[in-house]
């Protein structure tokens, strides 16, 4: 079984990811720093599995104790890096920690990595490095536009140090860059989900816990934007799809079929939908009314944007799955499980 390596595994994508990974004959070795998670997510894996999956709580930000890991390891065939700040708004509001944490830690990954000469890695980029886009949808190839957020400046940044990275002489990583769109719903077990600390800053989590009552009303983020009903639109995908794009990409990486050292693909549906269509999407298969106001723009908020989804179709044969209200009956599910 090879061992892949998964910083931010015990956060709502990475504890996905990990379950694919092992369903799929991997052995999974989690590092997370909990800053964003929770240790319950680790018996959620469990329960799923029917085995512990190992999980060394550091920084990977810490570069000696990333060493250690690799160390007693052993023989890590490859890392996706998940572990990173991922809130728009509130990058706003703290851009130096989002810069501090999602950049600095690529970087120390990436001379780890080098140290121990692990050589295949799967990073965790975002749509939000496309800024906003003159064309819809976007395609792998749509250039990058000045981020509306520092949160989406980090993806960026991350993006670049990866091709310099991989512009070394030297080098030996091989890189996917997986520009995620916006992951929704939960594992069908309802055993792991997302879990938002706090207040949740994401629409799906934040409609979820009003209707289960714990909080008063969602707040629609403007409805005077130029899209067809006048509130935001974005690709909604189900978050165990977009694990399985992260088995692909490995195993892609380890049968060495990459056919350049850094490659980009979209994971995402192909479909926009506004808040107002998730929202109406949600009462629909929840069978729950939704109180919700409209209130001002969120500053760093794109207008509008999904994917292209063609490349990851034709290169990875990667194709999502599950429907926009089958994704929110999942959330929903999970909701209640939680609520319980
Ligand atoms: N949104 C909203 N109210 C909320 C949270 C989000 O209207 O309480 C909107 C937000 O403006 C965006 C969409 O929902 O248009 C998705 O936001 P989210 O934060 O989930 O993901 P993002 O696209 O910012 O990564």
């Amino acid at each position: 079984m090879k061992k892949i390596l998964v910083t931010g595994g015990a956060g709502y994508i990475g504890s996905h990811t990990v379950v694919e990974l092992a369903q799929a004959g991997y052995e999974p070795i989690i590092i997370d720093n909990f800053s964003n998670s929770e240790e319950s997510a680790l018996g959620g894996i469990q329960a799923i599995l029917g085995r512990e999956v190992p999980c060394h709580r550091i920084d990977c930000g810490d570069a000696e104790a990333l060493r250690q890991v690799f160390k007693t390891e052993g023989d890590i065939a490859g890392v996706i890096h998940f572990a990173a700040f991922k809130a728009v708004g509130e990058s706003v509001q703290k851009p130096l920690a989002y810069f501090h944490n999602n950049v600095g830690s690529l970087i120390t990954l990436l001379q780890v990595m080098k140290e121990e000469g692990v050589e295949n890695l799967v990073f965790s980029s975002s749509c939000t490095v496309y800024g906003v886009p003159d064309h819809l949808p976007v395609t792998e190839a749509t250039p990058t536009k000045p981020a509306n957020s520092p949160y989406g400046r980090t993806k960026q940044m991350c993006e670049d140090i990866v091709h310099d990275a991989a512009g070394a002489p030297d080098n030996k990583v091989h890189t996917i860059l997986l520009r995620y769109f916006n992951p929704i719903g939960a594992h069908e077990s309802a055993k792991i989900g997302e879990l938002p600390l706090g207040v949740p800053n994401n629409l799906v989590p934040f409609i979820t816990q009003t209707a289960a009552g714990l909080r008063e009303k969602l707040t629609i983020f403007g409805n005077d934007y130029d899209t067809p009903d006048g509130t935001n639109v974005r690709d909604y995908i189900h978050v165990v799809d977009l694990a399985k794009a992260h088995i692909v990409a490995v195993q892609r990486l380890l049968d060495r079929k990459a056919s350049e050292a850094v490659e980009t693909f979209n994971v995402g549906t192909g479909h926009g939908n506004s808040v107002l269509e998730v929202v109406a999407t949600f009462e629909e298969a929840s069978g729950q009314k939704l109180n919700y106001v409209i209130g001002p723009r969120r500053p760093g908020d794109v207008p509008a944007i999904y994917a292209d989804a063609t490349k990851s179709a034709e290169v990875l044969g990667f194709k999502t799955t599950t429907s926009l209200r089958d994704s929110l009956a999942s959330a929903w599910k999970w909701q209640q499980t939680l609520s319980k």
